[in-house]
């Protein structure tokens, strides 16, 4: 297969892209606007299988004529800002590249599907979030019946973008899938994010932010179960569905930042104290969902998928990645993050 990835310079997209060339015989197409959050991930630019275009899914003219050349059996749209904190600072960046740029690729990628020859394959493959969902109380998990109830700008956009996907398929018969991912973690995730914002943190000694009282839970999953996923539903889907993701690893953010000190202490300890002791409580995210968890029985009964990698394991080496990569993330930081507090949307 010829996959064209949206977003496949990204933290998700260049696991899905190393997966592509590392255990498949498909090219990665990679179109991408190459934003702050974008570093390709280790991926090897002069692989011959890797095609990489730099271009905004807001541009029509550069996604058909992307369409017209490259000729993908399929899109897997991952292209977004995916920063909830930043959606709350600047929520209009999030309507333009989620909502339009989803709505011009499945207006070119429709027309590119009509005129295929026929009995062509094609599936559009929308890469979505549980964040779509709400917020959960103490009980329960999401299912792909769940309803919508989106509360950040982020999610919202997401929301929008995934009644969009499925639109187009009712309305014009695109063949679509779609799936809604939990919280992903490993190496390569830009540094604003939980796991490697509190690593980098301690590792340069300043305070370890963990807003409200941390007693928010996630449901962790590491990025590259979430690829082998991704690449499951894009070739077994089926068309105008939707599949839940999740790790079914509940954690309360407290206690990832426990665990990462705790990892810490081995790998890296600090000469005056134990990390834990730099934990900070701070100002919550206005709105902050409560409690995310997946039920991803859908996923696991059609399509056989399960998560490889088990937290701690996962955890332990993510950490240890950041740990041995902080050239990486001095360079990313540099082109679009200080480090600074996001969100408070003051
Ligand atoms: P990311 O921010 O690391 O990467 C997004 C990529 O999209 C970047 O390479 C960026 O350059 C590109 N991009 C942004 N705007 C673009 C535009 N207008 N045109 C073309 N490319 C553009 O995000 P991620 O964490 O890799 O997430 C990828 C997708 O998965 C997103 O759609 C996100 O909503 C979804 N998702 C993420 C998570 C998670 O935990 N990270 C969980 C579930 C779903």
């Amino acid at each position: 297969m010829r996959i064209m990835i949206t977003g496949g310079a990204g933290f998700i997209g260049s696991a899905v892209v190393r997966l592509v060339l590392g255990e498949t015989d498909h090219h990665a197409l990679v179109f991408d606007k190459f934003t702050y959050a974008a570093s390709l991930g280790g991926v090897p630019r002069d692989h011959p299988r890797l095609t990489v275009r730099e271009a905004d899914i807001c541009d029509a003219g550069a996604v058909a004529q992307f369409l017209a050349r490259e000729r993908p059996d399929a899109i897997l749209h991952l292209a977004a800002e995916s920063h909830v904190d930043r959606s709350i600072d600047g929520p209009a960046q999030f309507v333009r590249t989620n909502v339009l740029g989803t709505a011009v690729l499945l207006e070119q990628a429709t027309a590119y599907w009509r005129a295929l020859e026929p009995g062509r394959v094609f599936r559009f493959h929308h890469v979505s979030t549980d964040e779509v969902f709400g917020s959960l109380g103490e009980e329960g998990r999401f299912t792909e019946e769940t309803r919508y109830d989106p509360r950040s700008p982020y999610s919202a956009s997401k929301a929008a973008a995934d009644h969009l996907v499925r639109a187009w398929h009712h309305t014009y018969g695109l063949p679509v899938v779609l799936s809604n991912c939990s919280n992903n973690y490993g190496p390569w995730q830009f540094p604003e994010k939980l796991i490697p914002h509190l690593v980098l943190c301690a590792l340069d000694g300043r305070t370890l932010p963990v807003y409200g009282k941390g007693e928010n839970v996630r449901d962790w999953l590491h990025v590259d179960d979430h690829a082998r996923a991704l690449l499951l539903v894009l070739e077994r889907g089926a068309v105008g569905h939707s599949y839940n993701v999740g790790g079914r690893c509940e954690r309360r953010n407290i206690d990832v930042a426990a665990q990462i000190c705790a990892i810490l202490d081995e790998l890296a300890p600090r000469a005056d104290g134990r990390h834990a002791d730099a934990i900070a409580f701070v100002a919550d995210r206005p709105g902050h969902d409560r409690r995310y968890a997946i039920d991803a029985s859908k996923i696991a009964r059609e399509l056989g998928w399960q998560p490889r990698e088990s937290f701690e394991q996962g955890l332990r080496e993510t950490v240890a990645w950041y740990v041995e990569n902080r050239a990486w993330c001095e360079e990313i930081k540099r082109r679009g993050y200080d480090g600074a507090r996001l969100g408070l949307g003051a």
